[in-house]
C-alpha cells in the first residue's frame, strides 16, 4: 500500500472515530426516572456549548454573580477560535477567528483576562496572486475592482435596515430586497465592484450569491464597514485562544469538556430544569434553573434534547455550509506569497466551490494557512486530498514551485453558517426562531441567532443577560 493511500486511510478512519465518537447512540433509550444520580450539579445557568458565546455567557454570568456550568463535546473551549504553537519556535499563529471589532465590549473582556490587544493588520501578507486553483494557472491580469464607490452605495442600502443590528428582528412583511438572492441584489443597486471584498469576508459561507441579501447585511454589516476604516483588534501576542484558556482555568471544574447531552426534561416540576450529561467521569446530572443554548442548532446536533414539534420543525429548516481551516508545512510555495483563488469563467471572479479560498503565508517560516470551503459538508479526508493536490497543481502547472506538503494542523469548522430559504424567512421564521427566547426556561444566543462575528455574538448574548438573570 502507497504511502499516501495508507496516510489517506489513517485519516478517513481518524475522522469516522471522531464522529462516531461524537455520537453517544447507547443513550438513544435513555429515561431520566429510571436512573438514580449519585453525582448532581446544580447551578443557576447550564451553558451547551464552550465557544464564542457560551464562554463569554458562563464568564459574565459569574460576573453577575450565577453559578453556571458548561456542557462542551471537545477536550477545548474556543470553538473556532483556534491557534497553533510551533514546536521549533514556539510562535503561536491564529488559524480560526483572526479579529475583533474596535468596541468597548471587545477591550473589556480582553482587559479582564490581561490579554492586550493591537490594532490588526488586515492585508493579505506578501505579493497576492490570483490563481484559478481548479487548473494551478494564474488568471491573467486580473486586479480586482476598487470596491471604495460600491461600498458608499452599499452601506446606503444597509441604513434602510438599522433593526438587522440588533439581531433578525425583521419588519414584516419582510422587505423584498432583503429576500434577494445576493447576486440579484448586487445587479439591482450596481454593486459590482463590492463583491470581491465580500467574497473575502464570506469565506465559509459558501456561494454567498445566492443566499438572500438578509445573511449578507447580517454578516457585512455596519460594524465591519467602520471597522475597515478604523481598523480591527487582534491579540499583541498573536494568540486569541489564550483568552479561552484563562476562562477554562477560572471557570475550572464548572466546564464539563468532552461532554455530551444524553437526556433532558426542561418542563420538569420544580425550580429546576433536568439535562443528564455523559462526560469522562461518568453521567452527571445538571439541574439548572435555565439553560443557554449556543451550539448550531442542527437536529443532529440536538441529539438527547426533549425539543417540542415546535422546536424540531424550526431547526429542521436550517441548511448550512461547510468550512475548513488547516495549516501546511512543506508547500513549497515561497514565503511571501499568497495564493487567491480566481476564476475567469464566472461572475465576479468567484473561486469555484468546493475549493481552497487562499494559501497564504503564517508568521512562521514554512507554515501556510490554506482555508477551503464548500456549499454542502465533505469528508475531511476529501478535503485533505484535495489541499494536497491543489498545491501540487500550482506547481505542474509552472505557475510556483512546489513539493509534497504535509498537515501540522487541519479543522472542520462544519456546519458553518446556518441560513433557511427565502420563503421560510418571508414567512416568519425568524420570528418564530426569536420567539423561542425564554421558553421552556431556555435562552438561545451563538451565530445561528445573529451571525458568525465574536464581537457582535458578545453584543448579542449581553442583551440575554438580563433576562437570563431575572
Ligand atoms: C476559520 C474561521 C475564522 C473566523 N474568523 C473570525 C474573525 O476573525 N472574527 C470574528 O469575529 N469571527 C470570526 N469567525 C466567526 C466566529 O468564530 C463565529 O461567529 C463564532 O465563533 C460563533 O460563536 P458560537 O459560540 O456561535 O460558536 P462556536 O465558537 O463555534 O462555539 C460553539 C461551541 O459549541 C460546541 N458544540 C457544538 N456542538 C455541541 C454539542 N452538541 N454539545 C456540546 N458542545 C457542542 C463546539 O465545540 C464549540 O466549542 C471565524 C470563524 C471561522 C470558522
Amino acid at each position: 500500500m502507497g504511502i499516501i493511500v495508507r496516510y489517506l486511510l489513517m485519516i478517513a478512519a481518524a475522522s469516522f472515530l471522531a464522529v462516531a465518537a461524537a455520537l453517544p447512540s447507547q443513550y438513544s433509550d435513555f429515561k431520566l426516572e429510571d436512573y438514580n444520580f449519585t453525582d448532581v450539579i446544580t447551578r443557576d445557568v447550564c451553558i451547551v456549548g464552550g465557544g464564542s458565546t457560551g464562554t463569554y455567557a458562563a464568564i459574565r454570568l459569574l460576573d453577575l454573580g450565577k453559578s453556571v456550568v458548561v456542557v462542551e463535546h471537545k477536550d477545548r473551549m474556543g470553538g473556532h477560535t483556534q491557534t497553533y504553537t510551533d514546536p521549533q519556535t514556539g510562535r503561536t499563529v491564529d488559524f480560526g477567528v483572526l479579529e475583533f471589532h474596535n468596541l468597548d465590549i471587545v477591550k473589556n473582556y480582553f482587559k479582564r483576562f490581561n490579554i492586550p490587544l493591537v490594532l490588526a493588520n488586515s492585508s493579505s501578507p506578501g505579493v497576492t496572486s490570483y490563481v484559478d486553483l481548479r487548473t494551478g494557472k494564474e488568471v491573467a491580469g486580473y486586479v480586482p475592482p476598487d470596491p471604495t464607490e460600491a461600498l458608499v452605495r452599499y452601506a446606503a442600502q444597509l441604513t434602510k435596515y438599522p433593526y438587522l443590528g440588533t439581531g433578525f428582528n425583521l419588519t414584516y412583511p419582510v422587505p423584498e430586497d432583503l429576500l434577494l438572492p445576493f447576486g440579484d441584489f448586487v445587479t439591482k443597486y450596481s454593486l459590482q465592484g463590492v463583491v470581491q471584498l465580500l467574497s473575502r469576508y464570506a469565506q465559509g459561507f459558501g456561494d454567498f450569491l445566492k443566499h438572500s441579501t438578509l445573511y449578507v447585511f447580517k454578516y457585512f454589516g455596519s460594524a465591519v464597514i467602520r471597522d475597515l476604516q478604523i481598523g480591527f483588534l487582534t491579540t499583541a501576542r498573536q494568540d486569541n485562544s489564550e483568552l479561552y484558556e484563562k476562562a477554562t482555568a477560572e471557570l475550572g471544574q464548572d466546564v464539563l469538556l468532552k461532554s455530551y447531552i444524553v437526556a433532558m426534561d426542561r418542563d420538569a416540576a420544580g425550580a429546576y430544569a433536568k439535562v443528564v450529561v455523559k462526560t469522562p467521569d461518568g453521567l452527571k446530572l445538571i439541574q439548572a434553573r435555565k439553560i443557554i443554548l449556543t451550539i448550531p442548532p442542527k437536529l443532529h446536533n440536538l441529539v438527547g434534547w426533549d425539543l417540542s414539534s415546535n422546536e424540531s420543525s424550526l431547526f429542521a429548516q436550517f441548511r448550512n455550509s461547510a468550512y475548513y481551516t488547516s495549516l501546511l508545512r512543506h508547500t513549497g510555495i515561497p514565503d511571501n506569497i499568497t495564493v487567491l483563488n480566481a476564476a475567469s469563467d464566472t461572475p465576479y471572479n468567484l473561486p469555484v466551490l468546493p475549493g481552497a479560498y487562499e494559501i497564504s503565508p503564517t508568521t512562521v517560516p514554512g507554515l501556510y494557512t490554506v482555508l477551503f470551503g464548500s456549499d454542502h459538508p465533505l469528508p475531511d479526508a476529501q478535503v485533505q486530498a484535495d489541499i494536497i493536490s491543489t498545491i501540487s497543481r500550482l506547481g505542474t502547472a509552472g505557475t510556483l514551485p512546489t513539493t509534497i506538503p504535509y498537515f501540522a494542523v487541519f479543522s472542520s469548522h462544519t456546519p458553518y453558517e446556518l441560513t433557511v430559504p427565502a420563503e421560510a424567512i418571508k414567512n416568519g421564521f425568524y420570528k418564530e426562531l426569536y420567539g423561542l427566547q425564554g421558553q421552556r426556561r431556555t435562552y438561545y444566543t451563538g451565530a445561528a441567532f445573529y451571525t458568525h462575528d465574536s464581537s457582535l455574538l458578545w453584543q448579542f448574548t449581553e442583551t440575554l443577560l438580563p433576562l437570563v438573570v431575572a
